[in-house]
């Protein structure tokens, strides 16, 4: 056993909740440890991305232009056969004023590539990421949190103490329940799901054509996500008792049948061949993923995405609740290490908070998993869940996008100040050769716009010398300062 110097933050798992809450710590200046058990690049589900986190947390952490030259797939929005309508429907994130402009862009990503981006960027901002190390447990002293034994890339056992510890490694977090508590699994979600990766399969219509595509079917429904021209996620979503007899036979057979169940799919894959060898050529199953801990934080310790809850995927909103929490919990800590307010006020804003934002998604899914309705009766119980004020449509679009916290920095792309670096940033690609794809043209030429736009707002606030504050969410509760790193009480 060897001990270590301390750290401000010890940051356990290096996906994109931690990534998050790493970088937004370093960039303070504080002394951040990362401990990530696997070698990257590794394999993750969870291709996907919504608006609020391209735009608003990747925004901030500075990785807007990295992600544009990865030349993810742009994803306008979503086409489901879903419901009571035999036809599938299709809603684009364009239709709320939330996602005005290039801001109604997400992407379809692999993890492998994502997940290295902003783990590279964090250690860019200072983060000492340590891959090959397992976090064993934490170390406590009294009631409080106070580090971490963790094996290292040698097999090493080692212990590093720390200010606080962020446990943001994953569903299958092995210190998540340190914090006390217990995790809840709800019955309605306890669907399995069952995934592969293909060639050649078909695309939806221009300009639809990187959209996620999700098709119900009798046993339970399926996800179809194209990734690159080429290459498609595919995974069916069954309800236990279907999975447990498909998947006694064989995973390939079971795949493959459950595919011709569903005629959209089935039709789609018809020219298709599986993936057989390298990172997507394995066919995976994942199982009680949905979960909710009921207690998120203890004295030096927070949960962060996965580690605290998740839920069902139909909606891709887990990499929204990993990075939303990752930027809660670093406005946390950012906030106690400064000295500007005390530890349990700012985890409790923490906890209140992605709470918050983990119930609009349970609850609308409670409701969109009745397949007796048609999409306007989902629409409206969009808007009846986040109380929104916008018309059906766009509640349920700021809601999948992962907009109705209505927070300015997942809806407005970043902090002022990251606006002001957008602004410059952007603006060079006025002279910049247009991509291939008309996609990314539009994505470029509205955002340049976009960007025009706020750039004259904030010189406008800068000559005012205005700076404006976001209401509390609740009664006494804190709200984010203007950089949007920090808590602030206001009154
Ligand atoms: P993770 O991405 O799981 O990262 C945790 C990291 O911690 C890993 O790198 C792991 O190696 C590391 N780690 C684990 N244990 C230790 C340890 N002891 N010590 C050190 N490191 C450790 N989300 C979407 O946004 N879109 C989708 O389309 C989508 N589809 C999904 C489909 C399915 C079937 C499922 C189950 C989930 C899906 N998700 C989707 C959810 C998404 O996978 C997760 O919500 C997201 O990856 C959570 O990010 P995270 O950073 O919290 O955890």
């Amino acid at each position: 056993m060897e001990n270590e110097l301390d750290s401000d933050v010890i940051v356990v798992g290096g996906g994109p909740g931690g990534s998050t809450v790493s970088t937004l710590v370093a960039m303070q200046g504080h002394r951040v440890l990362l401990l990530e058990k696997e070698a990257f690049p590794r394999y993750q589900i969870g291709e996907s991305l919504l608006p609020s986190t391209v735009h608003g947390i990747c925004a901030l952490l500075g990785v807007t232009n990295d992600l544009r030259e990865a030349n993810f797939m742009p994803k306008r929005g979503g086409t489901f056969r879903w419901g009571r309508s035999p036809e599938p429907w299709t809603f684009s994130f364009s239709v709320s004023d939330t996602f005005s402009g290039p801001t109604s862009l997400a992407y379809q990503v692999e993890r492998m590539k994502f997940d290295q981006i902003l783990l590279d960027n964090a250690r860019k901002h200072g983060v000492d990421v340590r891959e090959q190390c397992s976090a064993v447990d934490v170390l406590t002293n009294g009631n409080r949190v106070g580090g971490v034994r963790y094996r290292d890339a040698e097999g090493v056992v080692r212990e590093v103490s720390s200010r606080f510890v962020v446990d943001a490694s994953g569903n299958g977090s092995r210190i998540q329940d340190r914090v006390g508590g217990t995790r809840h699994y709800p019955d309605f979600f306890r669907n399995l799901a069952l995934f592969g990766y293909f060639t050649g399969g078909k695309r939806l219509p221009p300009p639809n054509s990187g959209n996620i595509l999700c098709a119900a079917f009798d046993g339970g429904w399926f996800w179809y996500i194209p990734l690159t021209a080429e290459l498609t996620s595919v995974g069916a979503v069954l309800r236990p008792e279907t999975l447990k007899t498909a998947v006694q036979a064989d995973r390939e057979q079971a795949l493959t049948d459950l595919i011709q169940q569903c005629p959209l799919i089935a039709d789609h894959l018809s020219n298709a061949t599986r993936v057989t060898s390298g990172p997507y050529g394995d066919i995976r199953i994942r199982k009680d993923y949905s979960y909710c801990r009921d207690v998120f934080h203890r004295p030096g310790m927070v949960l962060v995405g996965d580690a605290a809850c998740f839920i069902d995927p139909v909606f891709s909103s887990g990499v929204h609740l990993a990075t939303y929490s990752g930027l809660l919990a670093a406005r946390s800590i950012n906030t106690v290490l400064a000295g500007r307010l005390d530890e349990r006020t700012c985890f409790e804003e923490y906890e209140f908070r992605y709470r918050r934002e983990y119930s609009v998604f349970h609850d609308f899914l409670l409701a969109f998993y009745d397949m007796h309705q048609d999409e306007n009766s989902y629409f409206w119980t969009a808007k009846k869940v986040t109380s929104n004020t916008a018309s059906d449509l766009e509640s349920f679009v700021e809601l999948v996008g992962g907009g109705a916290s209505q927070e300015r920095g997942l809806v407005r792309a970043g902090s002022y100040q990251d606006r002001r670096e957008q602004f410059r940033e952007f603006a060079d690609l006025i002279d910049e050769p247009q991509n291939t794809t008309n996609d990314r043209e539009l994505f470029q030429s509205s955002l340049v716009e976009l960007v025009l736009e706020e750039g004259a707002k904030l010189q406008m606030q800068a000559a005012a010398g205005e700076v404006l504050y976001e209401e509390a969410v609740r009664p006494g509760g804190l709200t984010p300062s203007p950089d949007g790193l920090h808590w602030t009480r206001l009154g």
